[in-house]
C-alpha cells in the first residue's frame, strides 16, 4: 500500500477545459502547466489537455520536457528567457517567447537567428512585476517590429495582479491601459488568466491563459470551483496507520500543542511535510475521514498527521484520509493553512505517488 497518493481525474480536467471553452467562446486557450502542471503531472496534462490550443511555461526546461514528450502544439515561456544563450534553443525547439525587458530586447537585436522567434510583448500594465511600462511601449513594439529576428505579426500581453478581487477598479483599470495602448495593432493579445476568464469578460481578447481553474480549483477566495462549475483534478489521499486512545489532558505530538479535552481516538495518518503536506497546518484543518472531517490534532512531521477522530470513532487503520480534492476542496484547507491552493497542489514532493485514473 502507497503511503500518500496524489489521484489525478482526467476526466475531471477534459471537463473544466470545456467549462472553459464555454466561458471564452470566442478565445483561444493557452493552458498554464508550468510549475509540473500546478503539481499535476506536466506531460500527463498536456497530453490530455486536447482542446487546448497552446501551453504556457515558466522555465525553458519545462517547455524542452513538452517537446520531448511529444507535444507539438505552441508554447509560450510566460517570463522570457532568462540569457541569449537560450535563443537558438527556442528556435530549434520552436518556442515562442515573452519580451518584457531592454535585456531581452538586446539579446534578440544582438542575436543571429536561423529562423524568427514569435515573441508576445509583456506590458505592465499595473501589476508592476515583469512588463514594459506604458512610456517605453511605443519604443519596444518600433524595435521589435525591426528585428529580424522577431516573427510578425508581433504579440501583445499582460496579466491582472487583483483579478479575483471583484470589488476593487484595478482590473478595469488594467485593461483599459492595455487597450488603449494595443489600439489598432495587428497581432493577437492575451490578458485574461483564471480570474479573468471567470469575472472579467472584456478580458478575454484572442487568449485566455487559463492555470488553476483548468484543475478545479477556484481562484476566489468566497466562490468555491463547484460553484463556479468545476471539478477537482486532484484528490491526495493516505490512509490511517494507527488508531490511539488519547486521555483528556494528554498532548499529543511534537512540542505538545494539541491537548485533549476529553478521551478521545487519534489517528495517525501516513502523510506529513516530507510529502509536501505542509507542516504550518494548524489544530483544526480539516481531513476527511469516513464520511466526515476529522480535525487535525497536533503538530505535522515529516511523515504523520495526527486528527481527533472523536471519543466514538469505530476508523480502523488502513481507512482511507483525503487530504484534498474530492470530499473536501483544497480551497478550504488552504484556507486554515492561511496559504492558497495553488501552493498546496505545486508543493507535494516526489514520494507522493501519482496516479492518473
Ligand atoms: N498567465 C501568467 C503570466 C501567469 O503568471 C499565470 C500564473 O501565475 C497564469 C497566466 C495562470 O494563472 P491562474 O493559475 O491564476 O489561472
Amino acid at each position: 500500500m502507497k503511503a500518500a497518493t496524489a489521484s489525478i481525474d482526467l476526466n475531471a480536467l477534459e471537463h473544466n477545459l470545456n467549462q472553459i471553452k464555454s466561458k471564452a467562446p470566442q478565445c483561444k486557450v493557452m493552458s498554464v502547466v508550468k510549475a509540473n502542471g500546478y503539481g499535476h503531472g506536466l506531460l500527463h496534462i498536456a497530453k490530455h489537455s486536447k482542446s487546448s490550443d497552446a501551453f504556457g511555461v515558466a522555465r525553458i526546461e519545462e517547455a524542452l520536457q513538452l517537446r520531448a514528450g511529444g507535444i507539438v502544439k505552441p508554447i509560450l515561456l510566460l517570463e522570457g528567457f532568462y540569457s541569449s544563450g537560450d535563443l537558438p534553443i527556442l528556435v530549434t525547439n520552436n518556442i515562442q517567447t515573452v519580451v518584457h525587458c531592454e535585456e531581452q530586447l538586446s539579446a534578440l537585436e544582438n542575436a543571429d537567428l536561423e529562423t524568427p522567434v514569435v515573441v508576445w510583448l509583456k506590458v505592465d500594465s499595473g501589476m508592476h512585476r515583469l512588463g514594459v511600462r506604458p512610456e517605453q511601449y511605443q519604443d519596444f513594439v518600433e524595435r521589435l517590429h525591426q528585428c529580424a529576428n522577431v516573427a510578425k505579426p508581433l504579440r501583445y500581453m499582460s496579466h491582472f495582479g487583483c483579478a479575483d478581487e471583484l470589488d476593487r477598479t484595478t482590473t478595469v483599470e488594467q485593461t483599459e491601459l492595455f487597450l488603449s495602448l494595443t489600439d489598432g495593432c495587428e497581432g493577437e493579445r492575451s490578458l485574461a488568466a483564471s480570474a479573468g476568464l471567470l469575472a472579467w469578460p472584456d478580458s478575454h481578447l484572442d487568449w485566455v491563459r487559463p492555470g488553476i481553474i483548468s484543475y478545479g480549483v477556484s481562484p476566489f477566495a468566497d466562490k468555491s470551483a463547484k460553484e463556479l462549475g468545476f471539478k477537482p483534478v486532484m484528490t491526495l489521499t493516505s490512509h490511517l496507520i494507527a488508531v490511539r486512545d488519547v486521555k483528556a489532558g494528554e498532548s499529543v505530538g511534537y512540542g505538545g500543542n494539541w491537548t485533549s479535552e476529553r478521551d478521545t481516538k487519534v489517528g495517525v495518518i501516513a502523510i506529513g511535510y516530507g510529502d509536501g503536506y505542509p507542516r504550518t497546518a494548524p489544530n483544526g484543518t480539516p481531513v476527511f475521514v469516513n464520511g466526515r472531517k476529522a480535525p487535525i490534532a497536533g503538530r505535522v512531521s515529516m511523515d504523520m498527521l495526527t486528527v481527533d477522530l472523536g471519543p466514538d470513532a469505530v476508523d480502523k487503520v488502513g481507512d482511507e484520509a483525503t487530504l484534498w480534492g474530492k470530499d473536501l476542496p483544497s480551497e478550504e484547507v488552504a484556507e486554515h493553512i492561511g496559504t492558497i491552493a495553488y501552493e498546496l497542489v505545486t508543493k507535494l514532493t516526489s514520494r507522493v505517488a501519482m496516479e492518473y485514473v
